[in-house]
């Protein structure tokens, strides 16, 4: 069972899983090995316009009304090919980017957003500090008003696109204000004196999305580098990055898909005890599984979309999607590394890079518990 798509938006998909199957499959492994990122097909990503399918046609975007689900398709297709090329734009289109168009200048808008929508510029959102993960709002980094714009000193660490970005938006405290009302969001440019990016952290899943530390020392930005002006807060931010779960769950989904799609093939050639495993019922059992898992969270993430597309509230919404399609990803990629047997845990097969990508959604974007925390709360508990 699939979630209703329209002409259009089969068609869009259809397109898109083409230049994934042609152009980013066969890339997969090599980006994997290298932990590379994929300049190259980045910028062919924008050239066709697939990196604006959120923004309007002004800015080079695609001038979409269902932004969300459109984006969504995105994101999962991509992570069908690699959850590490698929996390480097979710997290260039989403939260980095939108921060900008939400709330820049048009000056700003035409140098950084127009570019980034070409593939020609890389962005970065970076509100996580060693001492403040899922309590955000204890972040240490100051953006200190002077009479001609603001001095940011701090760090931030496990940024993804740190080491290639272009420009980042950049959560600081400001003033005495306690909570969302005291942190505000700063466009920063990489080659601002007083940057640094720090060391690309090693880590065991997506290794072909940069994941890193940023330093910022006596940084100084003018007073229009504040998104959303002098009297801006961190609330509109935070509904931003309530949707982009959404995004999270599209590249969980898009992962599971391709361990499935692997596990079914291999279960229909692989032989043992003359007969394929495929015809054993402790495997159809997992495939079933899988399968049941994956459209459950495949139904509720476009049902999320399409309320995110009509402007309703989904802080409960996308944070169960990011649950159900995050948890039920790393299981379906579990089973299928199990029905590889011996082959799973090797090299060779990619279920082990599926297993390690899927484990990616658990923590990106907000732990699968802070989504829980989040729910119950809406939940009224
Ligand atoms: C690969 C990767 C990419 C990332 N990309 C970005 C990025 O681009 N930009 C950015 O700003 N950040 C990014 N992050 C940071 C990410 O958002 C944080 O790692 C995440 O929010 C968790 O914070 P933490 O790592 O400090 O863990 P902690 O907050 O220390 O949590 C540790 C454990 O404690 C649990 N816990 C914490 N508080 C509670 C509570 N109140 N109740 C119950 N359990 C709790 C958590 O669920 C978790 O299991 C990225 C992280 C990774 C790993």
């Amino acid at each position: 069972m699939e979630y209703p798509f329209n002409e259009d938006q089969l068609a869009f998909r259809e397109h898109l899983s083409r230049w994934v199957d042609e152009r980013l499959i066969p890339r997969a492994e090599e980006l994997d090995e290298t932990s590379e990122f994929a300049r190259d097909l980045f910028e062919e990503l924008g050239e066709l316009g697939y990196l604006g399918t959120k923004y309007p046609e002004e800015y080079g975007g695609a001038g979409i009304e269902e932004k969300y689900v459109y984006y969504t398709m995105l994101c999962e297709e991509l992570a069908r090919g690699s959850m590490g090329f698929a996390a480097t734009v979710a997290m260039h289109g989403s939260a980095a980017s939108h921060m900008l168009f939400e709330d820049g200048t048009e000056e700003q808008k035409q140098k950084y957003l127009v570019p980034a929508l070409k593939g020609k510029m890389v962005c970065a959102f970076a509100i996580t500090e060693p001492q403040a993960g899922s309590d955000a709002a204890n972040i240490r980094t100051r953006a200190d008003r002077t009479d001609d714009g603001y001095v940011i000193n701090g760090s931030k660490i496990f940024i993804s696109n740190s080491i290639n970005a272009d420009f980042i938006t950049v959560v600081a405290k400001v003033g005495d204000g306690k909570g969302a009302k005291g942190m505000a969001l700063f466009l920063v440019d990489t080659k601002t004196p007083g940057f640094s990016v720090g060391r690309k952290i090693e880590k065991f899943t997506t290794y072909c999305s940069d994941t890193g530390e940023l330093f910022f020392a006596d940084m100084k930005v003018p007073f229009d580098c504040r998104l959303g002006g002098e009297d801006s807060d961190f609330k509109s931010a935070y509904r931003m990055l309530t949707v982009d779960r959404i995004i999270t769950a599209a590249i969980a989904l898009g992962n599971a898909r391709a361990a499935y799609d692997a596990a079914f093939e291999y279960a229909k050639e692989r032989e043992q005890f003359g007969r394929t495993i495929g015809s054993f019922q402790a495997v159809q059992f997992k495939l079933v599984d899988m399968l049941a898992t994956f459209e459950q969270a495949h139904l509720y993430t476009y049902h999320t979309a399409a309320m995110a597309d009509r402007g309703e509230d989904v802080t409960k919404e996308a944070a169960i999607a990011k649950i159900v399609a995050g948890d039920g990803g790393c299981e379906i990629c579990q089973k299928a590394l199990n029905i590889f047997g011996g082959y799973g845990l090797t090299m060779e097969y990619p279920a082990q890079r599926y297993l390690r990508d899927s484990f990616f959604p658990l923590i990106g974007g907000g732990t699968s518990d802070i989504m829980r925390l989040l729910t119950a709360k809406r939940m009224g508990l």
